[in-house]
């Protein structure tokens, strides 16, 4: 296993007009289980395909530890990959498509048995090991392609793009679980491309957040969850997303209109910001309370376990979360208030501060 070290790697595929994946350095840590998420077309597949080698980047370097790997193709950099639908030798059976990557680099027979059997009894595919992969279902296929791309313990790291795209979604939960476990035991370096944040949430050490070709935030999914450092991370983390209001800071005052929000401990100049606050954190009290800021209830979806209780300030659409059957009907005038350890500030898009 090694450090995975992208030095100002960027990749362009009409000639430098446009960039697939803007230049960046980064490194991805051996042995953590990392995330790729961001909305389609982000830059996603272009960058896992960088870290493979199907794709020379147009522009930088790839490192593994200290070697040099830019040039050298796929099959050179010790890779397991697992692509969005199955990859097997059909007419073979399963046991032989899960052996087949360690006897390829001639593991010995009982070191493939034993490895065939862990992953296979962890991936729940002990009961058709000896049948022919054809004869198994789509989502079944796949977890097999899974087990592949798991089986060796000796990798530099293993690639898996939106594996569980042909997954049946009640299996996705007990599959991310196990990917989990399996990823405790053997320690590989681990990059899952995804456009689901609950699959990256749920299955990663730390999440890593791409939007238009750039690395926007990466972190612990908590991290990404409490503190967002951009705005595209407040929307796009989060169900239903961070709400976004248009503010004024003067001196260390933050205002809503006319409505007084909080005071901000950070020294920024005056001028208009964005407050970001999660539903989560949005408090709704009776109408006169202070500070909070005066929103008229729109609709109120009742979700069972919550609810989603839909205002307007001003013009503004915000949403607060709370208990199911919360009492709040629609038309009624509310108070929001919004805490301080939970209610950023952004200019540009970029958190500048908070409240
Ligand atoms: P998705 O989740 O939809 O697969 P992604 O995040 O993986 O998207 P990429 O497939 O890497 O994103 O695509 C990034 C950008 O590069 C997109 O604008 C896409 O249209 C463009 N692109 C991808 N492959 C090619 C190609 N072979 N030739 C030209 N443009 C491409």
């Amino acid at each position: 296993m090694a450090d995975i070290r992208l030095e100002g790697v960027g990749h362009s595929y009409d000639g430098g007009r446009t960039w697939a994946v803007k230049p960046m350095t980064w490194t991805w840590r051996s042995a953590r289980a990392y995330a790729l998420l961001g909305p389609s077309g982000c830059g996603k597949t272009t960058l896992l395909n960088i870290i493979s080698g199907l794709i020379t980047p147009t522009e930088g370097r790839v490192f593994f530890d200290d070697r040099d790997v830019t040039g050298v193709p796929t099959r050179g950099r010790d890779i397991a990959q697992v692509f969005q639908f199955p990859v097997l030798y059909e007419e073979m059976s399963v046991y032989d498509n899960l052996a087949f990557p360690l006897r390829n680099r001639k593991v010995p027979k009982q070191e493939v048995d034993r490895r065939v059997r862990q992953v296979s009894r962890l991936l729940g595919l002990d009961q058709v090991l000896g049948r022919r992969s054809r004869r198994l279902d789509a989502g079944r296929q796949q977890i097999v392609s899974l087990g592949r791309g798991l089986v060796r313990s000796q990798v530099a790291a293993v690639l898996l793009d939106e594996p569980l795209t042909v997954v049946d979604p009640a299996l996705k939960w007990t599959l991310r679980s196990k990917l989990k476990e399996i990823h405790r035991e053997t320690g590989h370096t681990l990059i899952y491309v995804t456009h689901d944040q609950t699959e990256a949430l749920t299955f990663a050490d730390e999440v890593v957040v791409l939007n238009e070709g750039a690395i926007v935030q990466a972190g612990e999914p908590s991290e990404l969850f409490l503190s967002p450092a951009h705005e595209f991370v407040g929307h796009f983390i989060g169900s239903p997303g961070m709400n976004m209001l248009p503010a004024e800071v003067v001196g260390h005052v933050v205002r809503v209109g006319a409505a007084e929000v909080g005071t901000t401990k950070d020294d920024l100049p005056p001028g208009p910001v964005r407050i970001g606050v999660r539903p989560e954190f949005v408090r709704i009290a009776p109408a006169g309370t202070s500070p909070g800021v005066p929103a008229r209830v729109t609709g109120i979806d009742r979700m069972g376990a919550y609810d989603l209780v839909h205002t307007l300030v001003g013009e503004h659409p915000v949403i607060a979360k709370t208990e199911a059957g919360s009492p709040y009907r629609p038309d009624a005038a509310e108070y929001l208030h919004f805490p301080a350890e939970r209610t950023f500030l952004f200019r540009d898009q970029v958190r500048c501060g908070s409240l």
